[in-house]
């Protein structure tokens, strides 16, 4: 194990909850990442409860390959519920360079978590798959039910299939154990801590970096592939508050799409334009369709999280891209990239 031992407690400002409810340390994986900064912020933000004690953690903290260190994390951590966020994750670029590494990394991860939540008798789970991990060819608007049924897209068949598998661990932790371990789907998710290399970073991270360096360049921005893909976009959070919900009140195995609707959908030509905006960047931009597009639209129904939660309210593409570009300029020196 890595140091586990350095694992804190985050000091949280306590909600006035019902009291009377049994205490629960909720340990979240990947807790240094996009999604898991979000939740940490939504937390230390005031949605904490009283009976709550959340640990996150990172990679330093433990490698999440190596069962044994997992066991170890586990026994000291003691979590009675997990939200398991830690993967290998990257943009179309990185996926396509890299589906063997891909595939190991994120099936010895995800059996690893879900094996110590049996064996540490850990009352819940809730693990992330992703609406791009959906079959290739299909019918739209793409749902829960859909999952297995059929190939994913090639560019990314080794992320793809190892989060599939965590639907199948699930299921079987369930029939044979009785135990209550779940799945979220997101949709492609961006916002403050993200991933912004131009290489391995998703598409809005990296055209948030790269228009940054051509406004300070005074050069035109590339952008990859034709810009006529579709793509739902969540902020990460909007996603955390949306995994702090699952956690505490999802109770299904079957998994839950969380994303913004399909009328929210926007072209990758939509997303380049939010970021030119934001920057108010008057260079050229240019496309390089020599780059691959990916998968044409991945478009998911939200329908089963809005008979959940009818009334949530997504913020507004354009001031989520805002906020994200500030969060950037304001921490350029810093920022992963
Ligand atoms: P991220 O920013 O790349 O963060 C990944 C996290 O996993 C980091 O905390 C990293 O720790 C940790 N990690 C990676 N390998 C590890 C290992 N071997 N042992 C321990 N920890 C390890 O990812 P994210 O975007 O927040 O994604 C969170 C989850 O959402 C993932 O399961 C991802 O598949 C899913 N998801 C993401 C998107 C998206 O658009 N980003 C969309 C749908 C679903 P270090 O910081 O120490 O490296
Ligand atoms: P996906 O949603 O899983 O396919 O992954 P991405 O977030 O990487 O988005 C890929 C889409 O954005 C493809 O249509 C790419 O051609 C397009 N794209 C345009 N410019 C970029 C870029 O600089 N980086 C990435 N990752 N994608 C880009």
């Amino acid at each position: 194990m890595g140091n586990a031992e350095s694992t804190e407690a985050v000091e949280t400002p306590l909600e006035q909850e019902p009291t009377g409810m049994a205490p629960v340390t909720i340990l979240v994986t990947g807790g240094s990442g996009l999604v898991g900064t979000a939740i940490s912020k939504v937390i230390t933000g005031g949605d904490c409860r009283v009976n709550e004690n959340w640990k996150f953690i990172s990679s330093s903290d433990c490698d999440l390959t190596d069962l044994e260190a997992v066991r170890k994390l586990f026994e000291y951590v003691k979590p009675t519920h997990v939200i398991h966020l830690a993967a290998m994750v990257g943009g179309l670029f990185h996926n396509m360079s890299a589906n063997l590494q891909f595939f190991t990394k994120n099936m010895a991860i995800n059996q690893n978590i879900l094996q110590c939540c049996n064996e540490f008798d850990v009352q819940k789970c809730v693990s992330c798959l992703s609406t791009c991990i959906f079959p290739d060819k299909t019918t739209y608007p793409i749902d829960e039910t859909m999952i297995h049924n059929g190939p994913p897209h090639n560019s990314n068949f080794g992320y793809s299939h190892a989060k599939r598998m965590i639907d199948v661990l699930n299921r079987g932790y369930a029939e044979e154990h009785g135990r209550k371990y779940t799945a979220v789907i997101p949709c492609n998710v961006f916002g403050p801590c993200d991933n912004y290399s131009l290489t391995s970073g998703h598409v809005i991270p990296a055209l948030i970096h790269k228009t940054y360096v051509a406004q300070k360049e005074g050069k035109p921005l590339q952008v990859y592939g034709t810009g006529k893909p579709l793509r739902q976009f969540i902020y990460s959070l909007d996603l955390a508050r949306l995994m702090i919900w699952a956690v505490r009140h999802y109770d299904e195995i079957d998994p839950i799409i969380l994303s913004v609707g399909e009328e929210d959908e926007v072209s990758i030509n939509d997303a380049v334009n939010a970021v030119v905006k934001a920057f108010d960047f008057k260079g050229e931009v240019l496309h390089d369709t020599e780059k691959a597009d990916g998968q044409y639209k991945k478009t998911a129904s939200n329908a089963k999280l809005r008979r959940y939660l009818p009334e949530f309210q997504f913020t507004p593409f354009e001031e989520a891209i805002k906020e994200s570009v500030q969060w950037f300029i304001d921490n350029y020196e810093t920022a992963r990239k």
